[in-house]
């Protein structure tokens, strides 16, 4: 899900214009469904989702991995990208997602129906995965999405393994109850390079006070800052891409620049930003909440 909130985000880091806010899932940007020729980042990972949604490709002898689904109609997007670069759909074995949420989960079922591949998902986002919807209380209208199985459940600190490849969930919830950042480690060009895949983080119309269906909303996306945070990341690759300026940073790729994805300082833009925003809403929501003082800024 995004939102203006998202956009609001983007727009403090810099990387994108206020003018693009969407005022519902009706307005939903342009580019989230505008194909994006797909491209090699860093060791073995590619990124084959859209202009405005990443679903991002791991690849290795024993088999692939794919992270995202985005929006539904957009699989077939993914898959011809996928052809693109030379790969199998059907040597995708696993299946992760960032949240549960149409825009990144949408995809999902199709994939997985083409690929053949296991399903994980943590067990916060696994009802809302499984019931095509959300969960939390929400002032937004979040569009619905086809429902997809979850196969196996990935626990906090978990590594999925295939191959070579080993990705570890770390749980972030806040923006949705299982929301989940991955992390991973490639070579490139003689290097150890750490890869974080960050969730979402953006408050995207969530009630973070009384919220029924999600009562630690507002402690979940706290501490989810801390442990976010907390990551040392040498490449950072979001669920949307503008939070880390991917397609700016492709196209100084393709010009020559080798360290073009190498930013130590993009993690901790993206938390602070995403903090400030959250805190933010935070306080306007308790402003019209009578009795709410123990839910002021953190220190
Ligand atoms: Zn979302």
């Amino acid at each position: 899900m995004s939102s203006w909130r998202d956009f609001a985000v983007a727009a403090a880091l810099g990387v994108m214009s206020v003018a693009a806010l969407p005022g519902s899932a009706a307005a939903r940007p342009a580019i989230w469904s505008q194909p994006q020729a797909p491209f090699r980042i860093v060791g073995d990972i590619y990124y084959v989702g859209s202009k405005g949604l990443a679903a991002y490709l791991l690849v290795s002898p024993q088999g692939d991995i794919l992270l995202d689904g985005t929006l539904p109609e957009n699989a077939p997007m993914i898959e011809r990208n996928i052809a693109a670069l030379g790969f199998r759909i059907r040597d995708i074995r696993i299946l992760l997602n960032s949240h549960a949420h149409y825009d990144h989960a949408g995809g999902l079922t199709r994939l997985k129906a083409d690929s053949g591949a296991v399903m994980m998902a943590s067990d916060g986002d696994r009802w809302a995965l499984e019931h095509g919807a959300s969960r939390g209380d929400n002032t937004a209208s979040i569009p619905g999405y086809p429902k997809v199985q979850v196969d196996q459940t990935v626990a906090d600190g978990q590594t999925v393994r295939l191959g070579p490849l080993a990705m570890t969930a770390l749980l972030t919830p806040g923006h949705t109850p299982g929301c989940t950042t991955w992390i991973t480690e490639v070579a490139e060009q003689g290097r150890r390079l750490n890869v974080v895949f960050p969730s979402c983080f953006t408050v995207a119309g969530n009630v973070l006070i009384g919220n029924q269906a999600y009562p630690r909303i507002a402690a979940d996306y706290r501490s989810s800052f801390n442990r976010l945070g907390a990551l040392k990341a040498d490449v950072v690759l979001p669920a949307h891409p503008e939070f880390a300026d991917l397609l700016r940073r492709q196209a100084r790729a393709k010009a020559g620049d080798t360290a073009a994805f190498i930013d130590a300082g993009q993690l901790p833009r993206l938390v602070a930003a995403s903090k400030a925003d959250f805190e933010k809403a935070l306080a306007a929501q308790a402003a019209k909440t009578p009795g709410n003082a123990s839910l002021g800024p953190q220190p």
